[in-house]
């Protein structure tokens, strides 16, 4: 891969520009607050829904794998294990659309959705906040101001840590019981270790790490410069007529540390448009426009733009994403309709063959079955079954009604019994077992073994 003067790794296609970098690019800087930056309060809006939903997907069973319990809840169904095909299909339709996301925009899941980034800023902002407070209210010493500020931060980002360890572990341990663990602290059990270790790790992530991590650690943004192409949506530097007054606020506001007017493929960059409301807010004072936009590719037109037709302003600009598009629509429709198609109670009859069948001294034969239910839903629910194309046979010790409470399985064995007078073939003969659940109604096709003439 090449780099950049500074290091930082650039697309092969692009160099804009030789201009040297400024002392403080490699460092990750803390940006200044402003008043009017459109694109930082979209941001600061979208973070905010972003930590609600966070919270609120596991803490209400929207979305939620319980390992414990082999369950995945997704927006209202309870998938067991045994749907593992509906679990996969649900994991890779939200790959899929995250994978989309990155070819049509770029990296703003980075910049405006991605956990890490979010809790990063906002452990930045509090401890820039704690620091102005104290230094503000508090008549001690610098030394000691700074001490101050400092065990204040740690106070807070502690108790943040372990209730984001707890939202965390709490999409993999049911919450009350997880809380239970957390009040007792558990460091004995599986989940105590994991919510003990996901709290000093977040701790350490929060304290040294931040955006850092998504540099070192996170492989998601080199697989975005790996999805994009020419029409994907970048935050790119424009300055044909020679405008720009090198103040350099583009590259103190930057979080990662970078300068956006090196190229607009540094990896680095997570298109979050900080840079192009420091470059409007400045260049405004001079009556100019920015020279930082967000732009469809490297020679494409800016989103800003107005001329464009509404599709190619959502980002679908040609026909690879108009494909993928419609691959999302099908992936979505799947999933629905797989979702839709799903029985909340799966009955499984299965025929006991270690004996084909067993005859007794007044000439009946018996051919023995395993029933399996699960009940996949919360209320209680009562299965019927019934023999349909196996004249004057009858189930043996077994009503055929079964009651099985929400969330059970259960595991039955019974006997089906022709008498003497049965009119049924030697050998093999077809018959249904039929299943009704409430208004369900399933047919499940089954063998019974019958004597063979020399042997009856
Ligand atoms: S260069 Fe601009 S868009 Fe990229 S990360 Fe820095 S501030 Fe955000
Ligand atoms: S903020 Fe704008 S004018 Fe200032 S250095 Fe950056 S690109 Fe140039």
């Amino acid at each position: 891969m090449l780099t950049t003067e500074n290091g930082a790794a650039t697309n092969p296609r692009v160099d804009v520009t030789t201009r040297p970098l400024p002392e403080c690019n490699r460092r990750l800087v803390r940006p200044p607050q402003g008043k009017g930056r459109a694109f930082h309060r979209l941001r600061k809006a979208i973070h905010f829904g972003c930590f609600l939903i966070f919270l609120v997907l596991p803490l209400s069973n929207l979305m939620r794998f319980d390992i414990p319990r082999q369950r995945f809840y997704f927006f209202g169904y309870e998938l067991w294990i045994s749907e593992f095909a509906i679990i996969f299909f649900s994991l890779m339709f939200l790959m899929f659309v995250i994978t989309a996301m990155a070819m049509f925009y770029g990296r703003v899941y980075c910049g405006y959705l991605c956990p890490q980034m979010i809790f990063s800023e906002a452990s930045i902002a509090v401890e820039s906040r704690i620091r102005r407070w104290v230094n503000k209210y508090v008549n001690w010493k610098a030394a000691q101001r700074n001490l101050l500020a400092r065990a204040l931060f740690y106070l807070i980002l502690g108790i943040a840590s372990v209730v984001l360890a707890f939202v965390f572990i709490a999409y993999f341990v049911e919450p009350r019981d997880l809380l239970h663990r957390l009040l007792s602290l558990d460091v004995r059990t599986a989940g105590g270790v994991a919510g003990a270790a996901t709290t000093l790790l977040t701790l350490l992530d929060f304290l040294f790490l931040r955006q850092h991590f998504c540099t070192v650690v996170c492989p998601y943004g080199y697989l975005q410069g790996m999805l994009g192409d020419d029409e994907t949506l970048i935050v790119h530097y424009r300055d044909e007529n020679r405008e720009c007054i090198e103040c350099q606020k583009c590259v103190r506001v930057c979080h990662m540390g970078i300068d956006i007017r090196t190229s607009p493929y540094q990896i680095e960059c997570i298109h979050c448009g900080e840079c192009i409301d420091a470059c409007v807010d400045i260049l405004a004072r001079l009556g100019k426009q920015g020279l930082i936009h967000y732009a469809w590719g490297e020679r494409g037109e800016l989103l800003a733009d107005q001329g464009t037709a509404w599709y190619q302003h959502m980002g679908v600009r040609d026909s690879k994403r108009v494909v993928v598009l419609l691959l999302v629509l099908c992936y979505a429709g799947g999933l629905f309709a797989a979702l839709s198609m799903r029985r909340a109670v799966l009955v499984e009859v299965l025929p006991m063959r270690a004996t084909l069948y067993r005859q007794d001294a007044q000439g009946a034969v018996y051919n023995r079955f395993r029933l399996k239910v699960a009940n996949r839903s919360h209320q209680q629910q009562i299965v019927v079954l019934t023999i349909e194309g196996l004249p004057e046979t009858s189930f043996v010790s077994f009503e055929n009604r079964v009651v099985i409470g929400g969330g059970q399985s259960l595991e039955r064995e019974f006997e089906i019994a022709a008498p003497p007078s049965a009119a049924l073939s030697p050998g093999v003969n077809h018959f249904q077992l039929v299943s009704r659940v409430g208004n369900e109604r399933d047919s499940i096709p089954e063998t019974f073994i019958m004597p063979f003439k020399d042997s009856r």
